[in-house]
């Protein structure tokens, strides 16, 4: 006899997205009865672009990832605005804030990340709580933070945004080339410090500053002062920082909170093993921003939760899950392990700033064990740092060059030799010369949010796809920040693709 199995997944972010429309075979064949339970009041929509929202760049509809009347007629049970309160692992029982408890035979936790919030006088703020920010003080993660920010750009106001990460920078950009005076305050002597050297770190302030992003660095943030609304930052090292409004952007921290309180084990994310299950008896699972998978804490990039969705709607199609009342069926010990891994390729995405990092970059021009180039001509906006082990990329950080970073993505992904004349690279971002760049391969990512391949690609279109929106549809490609579209629109006209 068929018997129904109920899946019940916490979060409705990108990631649940995509592990829902895995399991929609299951949901419509009538073997599945998935409920979805989301804090947000609105279907999964694309994070990454809510900067542009905030800016008019794009609109809010624009981020939509699913088709809710296509999700519900195909039976998925959506319950939106609805807050998982509570497991009980014993009865299998979700309770929700002001709804009955929902029964699960297997439970996925999808429940994402969430700003980090320093501690600063004035804030307060309960790190495991959604206690509301003071006016005028906001995270850059739901689509209320960007009609928030939205509402302070539009009475023409002077936001501060604290941290010089690559989320803070790409807000910064996405106000200034919106005609708004955004001022970047961060501690170290640089943005982007873990990753650009200090001579990069000055063009890229530098560059940010002819973009248009008034750049403060060094600075100790101590507190924030407040009159119905921020107004400034206080600060240990220049003094107050007068602003009106102030944009968050110090990192997040994953949602564990709900999976430590009903005992399953947490670190920087909900510990799980390599197939994704968090609890001993298989029947939990975590995935996306809020997973530590096998050891690895979450990165906060869409490709590994992705491939991660893909990955578990295959196996609880597949494997189905224990009788409810009968003994738990553990995943078979020679199931093949799943590879989630990601590419550490740092890259601005936009905005016309093109910075691209990767790898490790410290070392000197005479260290014994390792090449060390270094290119910097100021003017221009360009700068290389390029570190090499018997000629392979180890790490670098190249700025306004992006032709030469492309090429070195590829050999540092694929762990190939570069020329041993390095400068040789820098003729790819030379105008007067046209000479091909090295061509990508099937196997070479081409969208750097979905992981997609130029092989996936170039499959979807041979299997018919016509536009870029199919070929999102096929295999995700150009679905995140859209900084590939250009690529996949060269591949749909057959034209050759440069690197
Ligand atoms: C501004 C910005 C730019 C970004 N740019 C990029 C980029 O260029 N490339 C890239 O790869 N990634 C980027 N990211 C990161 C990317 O958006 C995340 O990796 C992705 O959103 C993770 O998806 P997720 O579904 O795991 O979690 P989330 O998107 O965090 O979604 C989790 C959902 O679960 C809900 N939830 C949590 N707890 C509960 C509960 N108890 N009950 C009910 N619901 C709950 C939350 O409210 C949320 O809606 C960016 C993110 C932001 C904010």
């Amino acid at each position: 006899m068929k018997h129904t199995e109920r899946i019940v997944i916490i979060g409705f972010g990108p990631v649940a997205a995509s592990l829902i429309e895995g399991l929609l075979p299951g949901v419509s064949a009538g073997t599945i009865e998935l409920s979805v339970i989301s804090a947000e009041p609105e279907l999964a929509y694309n994070r990454v672009l809510l900067a542009e929202v905030a800016v008019g760049a794009a609109a809010a509809e624009h981020l939509n990832m699913v088709d809710g009347q296509r999700l519900r007629e195909a039976g998925v049970k959506l319950h939106l605005g609805v807050t998982a309160t509570g497991v009980d692992r014993s009865r299998r029982r979700v309770h929700l804030a002001g709804a009955a408890p929902l029964a699960y035979d297997r439970l996925v936790f999808a429940t994402g990340a969430r700003p980090v919030i320093p501690s600063l006088n004035g804030l307060n703020f309960d790190p495991h709580a959604e206690s509301a920010l003071p006016a005028g003080v906001l995270a850059l993660r739901t689509l209320q933070d960007a009609h928030d920010l939205q509402q302070i750009l539009s009475r023409r106001g002077r936001v501060l945004v604290l941290g010089g990460g690559i989320l803070g920078i790409e807000a910064a950009l996405a106000m200034a080339q919106a005609g708004h005076q955004p001022v970047l305050v961060h501690h170290g002597p640089a943005p982007l410090g873990r990753v650009v050297d200090a001579d990069g770190g000055r063009l890229l302030i530098g560059s940010l500053q002819a973009a248009g992003v008034e750049v403060v660095s060094g600075v100790k943030a101590t507190g924030i002062h407040t009159a119905q609304g921020f107004t400034g930052l206080a600060t240990d090292t220049h003094g107050i920082i007068a602003g009106d409004g102030l944009l968050i952007s110090t990192g997040v921290r994953a949602r564990t909170e709900l999976a430590a309180s009903c005992g399953l084990e947490t670190n920087r994310g909900i510990r799980t093993n390599k197939y994704l299950a968090a609890d001993t008896e298989h029947r939990v699972f975590a995935l996306g921003d809020c997973a530590e998978v096998d050891g690895h804490p979450p990165v906060g990039l869409l490709a590994p939760g992705w491939a991660q969705a893909s990955w578990l709607a295959g196996f609880l199609l597949n494997h189905r899950a224990p009788r409810p009342d009968g003994p738990s069926r553990p995943i078979p010990a020679d199931l093949p392990a799943p590879v989630f891994d990601t590419s550490d390729v740092l890259m601005l995405k936009g905005q016309g700033l093109e910075v691209t990092a990767a790898g490790d970059t410290s070392g000197g021009l005479f260290d014994q064990d390792k090449q060390v180039v270094v290119y910097a001509d100021p003017a221009n906006g360009r700068y290389l740092r390029l570190v090499t082990r018997d000629a392979v990329p180890k790490g670098f950080v190249a700025m306004g060059l992006p032709r030469t970073a492309a090429e070195l993505v590829l050999a540092y992904e694929r762990g190939t030799a570069l020329p041993k004349d390095a400068s040789t690279l820098l003729r790819l971002d030379d105008p007067a010369d046209q000479s091909p760049a090295v061509a990508p391969g099937p196997g070479d990512q081409l969208c750097r949010c979905s992981g997609a391949t130029y092989g996936e690609v170039e499959h979807a279109v041979e299997s018919g796809c016509t536009t870029v929106t199919e070929v999102g549809e096929s295999c995700r490609a150009g679905t995140g920040c859209g900084g590939c579209k250009a690529t996949i629109e060269q591949m749909l006209n057959k034209l050759p693709v440069p690197a």
